[in-house]
């Protein structure tokens, strides 16, 4: 069972400092190291990373934690990465920013009358609610049918918002 694997100890350079630390050995060439002996101030897996606003950067994982993961009695390796080589995470450009601006605005943009709403409109038509039940687009089970049957008391283009 590979759970029950033991790592032995092993004193062994390290790329985290100067002198030779303890470790687990190695696995296919990256060094194990078990739960409690990395370094914080100098190690940290990639969502340690992402809390202090950084990311990997580029480097490969210097080494490998495993630890017991209780609730599936499996073993778990997570990498970690040198935080000194880490770089901060690439903020969002003014470009994409915008597009994503767009983007959600289109969703929530009647195709129909063009009018804003607050909310994302349907996927497969885009199109409001006056405008659904004006062009008959509603479906025959469309709670729309419950409070807009008889007189209408607003013309279709009042309806829509547009004059
Ligand atoms: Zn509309």
């Amino acid at each position: 069972m590979m759970g029950r694997r033991q790592y032995p100890w092993e004193l062994r350079p390290v790329p985290w400092s100067e002198w030779q630390e303890y470790t687990r050995g190695t696995q296919d060439g990256v060094i194990l190291l078990s739960y409690g002996i990395a370094p914080r101030d100098k190690l940290a897996t990639r969502r340690q990373l992402r809390t202090m606003g950084l990311r990997p950067g580029g480097q490969n994982p210097v080494a490998l934690l495993y630890f017991r993961y209780r609730p599936a009695h499996t073993q778990v390796f997570a990498e970690l990465f040198l935080i000194e080589r880490a770089k901060p995470v690439r903020p969002m450009t003014d470009a994409k920013r915008r597009a994503l601006g767009k983007a959600l605005l289109a969703r929530r943009t009647c195709r129909q009358c063009g009018e804003i709403g607050p909310v994302e409109l349907p996927r497969t038509n885009r199109v409001c609610e006056p405008c659904r039940f004006t062009l008959g687009l509603l479906d025959s089970w469309d709670y729309l049918h419950d409070y807009v049957q008889g007189m209408p008391t607003l013309a279709p283009d009042e309806l829509c918002g547009v004059a």
